[in-house]
């Protein structure tokens, strides 16, 4: 982390975001706008996924925003997970409605509800949806991205004939979010159980995947819920089995949303600005005139043929031809983390080259127009497997192992605090109450992030009781 990041990572990160226009404000609370570059950071995540979701034969639908109360009503543990975040549409004009209209928060009851109508044999399972789609929730603190009262989301949903598909499909969704987080966004994550408190309104069990910011606070970068037949008995989505008996199906939700823009940006960062792998960069190539290329037009016009050139190959490339000097230039195109700079002045054209800046490393290459498109092409390709990289080794690094007792804990966070260091992720033993969570939670500020699938160290004793630990898990602060 740099000086400034040290200082107040979020002051940085608001800074950041609007400095480089990702996003504004708007008059909402808690709701913002995306502007086009925060937009594409979403789009290439949809390309993605979308992908993923063919190799599935998960298809996109879409279902409405505004969901009866009756709905809710019918999963008594889900609408009182909701009901404190849920808005409310109640009267059109002057007229009240004759019943409330809630601005979906998820859509289990929605899409429920319509399984229950199209869903008849065994033949119609697995029943396999996923939706696009903006949702709801009132929450109390907010910060763009990250936590939002409207946000962005895939949700996926799921039917099966047993619990075992349901299971399944649960686990195979938190696989490809773990594979997207690390592939494609180069965030490494912490795939496993979340406990029973901070499970999913409604849920059987919840899965995440838990990103570690580079202040050491964690984002749950998303979930994967299987839900049993509580849906199901709820809205009545039953089949007929081969043996001609109704039964219930077991059901999955699963989802992501643009909180992973919030991760994508604290995992990058530095004090540059926004800093992004080229699989999601909004601009992978700047190129740029240097010098005083104004009284030598053969510049532009080989800075022209690179553009098309780089253009017609598929890149998302700009050409900043704008009066504004070199070092102005050099720190706009940082600060909205373009991936690499190519430079081109009077000399290197002479000489048969351009400078080129890799956004995260320290040098400038001279590389000369021949070797150009192979360079470009070798940069991009290894960009993300570094990023990974060094976030992996700062995550390590983050990792604590040696704390046993609350009283450990607090000595730990009072020390990275004295010391400027974060406290990052601490793994603890737990004896599985609540009573434990609840008390870590009111004296040091952090929560159970998840059980991890795979355990770097079994714990014997939970932090708060002493008491021999039934698991071993993730805790740390949170966003
Ligand atoms: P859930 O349906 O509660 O499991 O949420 C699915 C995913 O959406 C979570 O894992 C988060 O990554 C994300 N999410 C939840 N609440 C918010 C919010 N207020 N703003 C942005 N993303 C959110």
């Amino acid at each position: 982390m740099s000086e400034q990041q040290k200082n107040d990572f979020t002051e940085w990160y608001l800074k950041t975001i609007q400095q480089a226009e990702l996003m504004a404000y708007s008059p909402v609370r808690g709701s913002i706008i995306f502007r086009p570059d925060g937009f594409e950071l979403w789009e290439h995540i949809q390309e993605e996924f979308n992908k993923f979701l063919k190799t599935q034969d998960i298809r996109n639908a879409y279902f409405p925003m505004l969901i009866p109360k009756s709905f809710f009503m019918k999963e008594a543990d889900h609408i009182e997970g909701f009901a404190p975040e849920l808005p409310w549409v109640t009267e059109v004009g002057d007229e009240k409605l004759d019943e409330p209209l809630a601005l979906r928060p998820t859509s289990e009851t929605m899409i429920g509800s319509a399984f229950s109508d199209w869903i008849n044999s065994y033949r119609d399972l697995p029943y396999e949806i996923n939706q696009w789609a903006n949702v709801f929730r009132w929450e109390k603190k907010t910060l763009p991205f990250l936590r939002t009262s409207e946000f962005l989301w895939q949700e996926g949903h799921t039917a099966h004939a047993n619990e075992s598909d349901a299971r399944e499909r649960t686990m195979g969704i938190l696989d490809e979010y773990a594979r997207l987080a690390e592939e494609f966004l180069a965030i490494p994550v912490y795939k496993g159980q979340k406990t029973p408190s901070e499970r999913f309104a409604g849920a059987v069990d919840t899965y995440s995947i838990e990103a570690m910011m580079q202040d050491g606070k964690a984002v749950q970068a998303g979930t994967s819920h299987y839900l049993g037949t509580k849906f199901a008995e709820a809205f009545d989505i039953t089949y007929l089995t081969k043996e001609n008996k109704h039964t219930h199906v077991h059901t999955t939700s699963w989802g992501m949303s643009t909180r992973l823009l919030g991760s994508l940006i604290m995992t990058h960062g530095d004090e540059k600005g926004l800093v992004f792998p080229p699989t999601v960069a909004p601009t992978q190539i700047v190129l740029m005139p240097v010098g005083p290329w104004k009284k030598n037009p053969a510049i532009m016009e080989k800075l022209d043929e690179l553009f098309a050139k780089f253009k017609k190959a598929g890149y998302r490339v700009r050409l900043d031809d704008t009066d504004n000097s070199p070092g102005y230039k050099f720190n706009e195109w940082e600060l909205k983390g373009a991936c690499l700079r190519i430079e081109c002045g009077p000399r290197d054209l002479e000489n048969g080259h351009v400078m080129v800046k890799v956004r995260d490393l320290d040098e400038k290459n001279t590389v000369t127009f021949a070797e150009l498109e192979d360079y470009v092409a070798e940069q991009l390709q290894i960009m993300p497997k570094r990023l990974l990289e060094k976030a992996r080794a700062r995550n390590k690094a983050n990792e604590h192992y040696d704390i046993n007792t609350l009283a450990e804990l607090k000595a730990h966070i009072e020390k990275s605090n004295a010391e400027g260091t974060v406290p990052g992720f601490v793994l603890v033993g737990w004896d599985g109450s609540e009573e434990t969570e609840a008390k870590i939670k009111e004296e040091t500020g952090f929560t159970t992030r998840n059980i991890p699938f795979e355990v770097p160290m079994e714990k014997e004793f939970d932090l708060v009781s002493g008491k021999p630990a039934k698991y071993t898990l993730w805790i740390a602060r949170a966003y």
